[in-house]
């Protein structure tokens, strides 16, 4: 294995930078410096951590252009679209500092006087909120700055110190957002970057820490989950998905079609939210796809870091044979290809934008998560076909339906099993609500007040005067 990463552009397939990689030696000191370092951050004053993670947040805004450079430089993300994750940062911090003061304060719960007759002294129960102690949160690469802050801020303003290892798709970005960190005032020990691939990610679970935070595939999760098991640590796991929609017979064609192709395209489908099938009620098929083909044909395909590219490369090239074997076993079982299917005839990692249809659940395409601009769009005969068909799946990220009737649409949302649910609308997160996969999609939530208690252990206090 050599000691270095390549970091290639996929826009060109040209090398950019090799970084050291961090060898087990090397986890291992960072792990130690991690654990000397917590009790003195989780005694400093909330308000302390607070002002820190404020002043990260202003350096996001004060920079983004370089970082936004980077993150398209190393992923292929449309440069418009880099920005606009970056940008959406500070409003995910705002809601972790506002909330997080109420969610680590003790409870008292009960007080009971003191009885003179039987000479019991005053009591009083109270739960209080300890920070876990090291976290090691892996990293996905599609959405670094997104995936990276649900884990890591709220963790760092609850007590707990933090080892980062991003992905290594995406690790000039999180050797960025650890420097930014570094700036900010959050000490190097408090909040460090952790290099490599597998085999440091590996290196890390086997250090001495209190709680694993993944973002990544089910098939690298599965190690993880068995690689924790024995240390009986906390364990956050969020996983891919397979996110099904379905517009109903009375939806508004013009905003599901809009609404699916943005859903299904945006980042180049490289989101564990995007569409992944689309099932639509048979009266209203043909308007529906002859409106998705033409939104999905107006995408500008190309340069990464033009201002007005929608679709830029694949962040990973295996990925291009995955997404042509899907294709072609839906080809070979009588899916009809309406537009792309095939990698293109140029320099770096693109694939066209592909909509099959005449797919079945017999495809790879309709079952396994594809993670790039393909999708399957299937005609159904009434809602209970397309319920059963939304939740014959292993995962269960989330689900969307479209439909000018609310009461339908929850309806129907209800008997799918999702951690998310979209009424006219697919593809989106709130700081507010909590990210939370069922059955493959993981274990655990980030975001709302369930992803800042989650960094937290309870303590119960039996206190007599
Ligand atoms: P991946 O599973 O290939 O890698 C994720 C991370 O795990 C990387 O940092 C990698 O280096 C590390 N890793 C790999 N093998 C490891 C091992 N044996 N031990 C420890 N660490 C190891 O996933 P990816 O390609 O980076 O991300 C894409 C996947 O992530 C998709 O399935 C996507 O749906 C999912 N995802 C989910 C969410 C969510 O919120 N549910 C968000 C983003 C991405």
């Amino acid at each position: 294995m050599s000691d270095f990463l390549f970091v290639i552009n996929p826009a060109t397939g040209e090398f950019i930078q090799e970084i050291k990689i961090d060898d087990s030696v090397a986890v291992a000191t960072k792990a130690s410096q991690a654990r000397k370092a917590q009790p003195a951050w989780a005694a400093r004053p909330l308000s302390a951590r607070i002002d820190l993670l404020a002043r990260f947040k202003d350096l996001l805004v004060q920079q983004v252009d370089r970082l936004a450079a980077t993150l398209t430089t190393e992923t292929g993300k449309p440069i418009t679209q880099a920005k606009n994750e970056i940008l959406a940062i500070p409003q995910r911090i705002d809601f972790f500092t506002q909330n997080a003061a109420r969610l680590i304060a003790p409870d008292l719960v009960y007080t009971e006087p003191a009885d003179a007759t039987s000479q019991n002294a005053a009591l009083e129960e109270i739960i209080a909120y300890d920070p876990l102690g090291v976290i090691a949160n892996i990293s996905a690469w599609n959405y670094p700055y997104f995936v990276g802050a649900n884990v890591f801020v709220p963790a760092l303003l609850t007590g707990n110190t933090v080892l980062y290892k991003p992905s290594e798709i995406a690790t000039m970005t999180g050797l960025a957002i650890a420097q930014l960190m570094h700036e900010a005032g959050i000490p190097q020990d408090v909040f460090i970057p952790v290099v490599g691939a597998a085999q440091t990610g590996s290196a890390l679970l086997a250090q001495n820490i209190d709680g694993v935070f993944f973002t990544g595939s089910y098939a690298t999760g599965k190690k993880i989950a068995i690689a924790a098991a024995p240390k009986l640590i906390k364990m956050q796991l969020e996983l891919g998905g397979k996110d099904p929609a379905y517009v109903c017979s009375d939806a508004d064609i013009a905003t599901a079609a809009a609404g699916l192709a943005d859903g299904a395209f945006y980042n180049n489908g490289q989101s564990c939210c995007a569409i992944e099938r689309i099932y639509v009620h048979t009266d209203v098929y043909e308007p529906f796809l002859d409106a998705f083909l033409l939104a999905v044909q107006a995408f500008k395909l190309g340069d990464p870091t033009r201002p007005d590219t929608d679709l830029g490369p694949l962040s990973r090239k295996p990925q291009m044979a995955v997404l042509s074997q899907q294709v072609a076993d839906a080809f070979i079982k009588g899916a009809t290809i309406h537009c792309g299917g095939t990698p293109l005839d140029q320099q770096g990692f693109y694939f066209a934008p592909t909509v099959l249809t005449q797919v079945t659940h017999d495809m790879a395409i309709m079952r396994e998560e594809s993670f790039g601009p393909v999708i399957g769009v299937q005609r159904v005969s009434d809602d209970e076909s397309a319920i059963a068909l939304m939740n014959d799946t292993d995962y269960g990220l989330t689900a969307a339906v479209y439909s000018q009737d609310r009461d339908h649409a929850v309806r129907i949302l209800e008997q799918v099993n999702s951690g998310s649910a979209y009424w006219n609308c697919c593809d989106r997160v709130s700081p507010r609500l909590p990210w939370t996969g069922r059955g493959h999609s993981g274990i655990g939530s980030t975001l709302s007040e369930i992803g800042i208690r989650t960094f937290l252990q309870p303590r119960s206090w039996h206190l007599r005067k």
